[in-house]
């Protein structure tokens, strides 16, 4: 089969042999995969002591095509599945330790990644699969990160009591992860401000449902005239003064949730002490999701709440040269690979 692999950071496209379903797991032929800009990360050595070796991808639809030992319960041959980072670190979790137990997969200890679906077949612990109803199209493949790491990130404003009604800020909002944050809190309620660069990517925001598109050098003006600071900013930026400014565009007591993984060499997130006990923020970090959060999101995307704007479309070829297209900006929304044999 073709895979896509990192040698030491330089993408090659490769022959490798077909994987063998383990325990539970199922092999899945890869009818579409998006492309995420972790992928771009690791590619570029941007993250200091992640391995610039490897398969790489990490988000996916496809078909069941064989089965594991044990995996029959929960999944069958045939089955079209989005293989959703539903354990939060990726494709399998322990669900007996503290962390598990507790609704928080991605810290267990026995997780283990969904990595290498630039790939014709992959194989994935089935109990992590969510079935697609048909109304939800391959193009739909970046649901399984970028779309479930929007969604998890909303939803925890819930969990933190920002209601329904109060303004949002949204920080890098045009892009792969920030479009499924605009419609995800729109449907939630939310009052959105999408912050983002340059007249383009501000008319797709307000396109995406945005309350207010505004200019990231802008915003913090904007935001206090209009709304007096937000009651929580998303940051999906990888860049540090995304995450400056969304610090900046909060109201006392806001909630700040941090997404983008700036590159190492961005330095790190700085808070003055005096600043920090004036505004008094809560600070957290949200990664992906679990998979309830995939089920619910799929439901939304059934629904027709949520969409995923697929701003270039390639085949597995192309995957370096979409990588340079992404890190200079040149398509909104997400890319896809929908032909993995080519
Ligand atoms: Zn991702
Ligand atoms: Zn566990």
């Amino acid at each position: 089969m073709k895979a896509a692999r990192l040698e030491d950071g330089v993408l090659e496209i490769q022959d490798l042999p077909t994987p063998t379903p383990g325990h539970e797991e199922a092999l899945i032929r890869i009818s579409s995969t998006g492309i995420c800009h972790s992928d771009l990360h690791i590619a570029r050595g941007d993250w200091v002591g992640v391995p610039r070796t490897g398969v790489i991808g990490h988000e996916a639809i496809g078909i069941v095509e064989a089965l594991g030992p044990g995996a029959e319960r929960y999944a069958a041959i045939g089955d079209r599945v989005i293989l959703g980072l539903g354990g939060s670190g990726g494709g399998y979790w322990c669900g007996a330790c503290e962390y598990c137990l507790r609704g928080e997969p991605r810290h267990c200890s026995q997780t283990k990644g969904i990595i290498g679906t630039f790939a014709e077949q992959f194989c994935v612990w089935a109990k992590s699969l969510v079935k697609l109803p048909d109304s939800v199209g391959d193009e739909e493949a970046p649901l399984a990160c970028g779309g479930l790491t929007a969604y998890g990130a909303v939803k925890k404003l819930l969990k933190h009591h920002i209601q329904p009604g109060r303004a949002v800020a949204i920080v890098g909002a045009a892009g792969g992860l920030g479009h499924y944050a605009i419609q995800i809190a729109n449907a939630f309620g939310y009052k959105v401000v999408g912050v983002d660069i340059g007249a383009d990517r501000l008319e797709f925001v307000k396109s995406m449902g945005a309350h207010l598109a505004v200019e990231a050098e802008d915003a913090a003006e904007i935001v206090e005239r209009e709304f007096g600071g937000v009651d929580a900013s998303i940051v999906f930026s990888a860049r540090m003064a995304g995450f400056d400014l969304g610090l900046k565009l909060l109201r006392r007591g806001g909630l700040f949730v941090a997404v983008g993984l700036p590159a190492t060499s961005e330095g790190n997130l700085e808070l003055n002490p005096f600043e920090f006990f004036l505004k008094d923020p809560t600070l957290i970090y949200s990664a992906v999701g679990n998979v309830q959060d995939m089920r619910e999101l799929v439901e939304m995307a059934a629904s027709g709440q949520v969409k995923s704007h697929i701003g270039r479309v390639g085949a597995l070829s192309e995957l370096g040269a979409i990588f340079d297209e992404l890190e200079a900006g040149k398509y909104v929304g997400r890319a896809v690979i929908n032909d993995l044999g080519s």
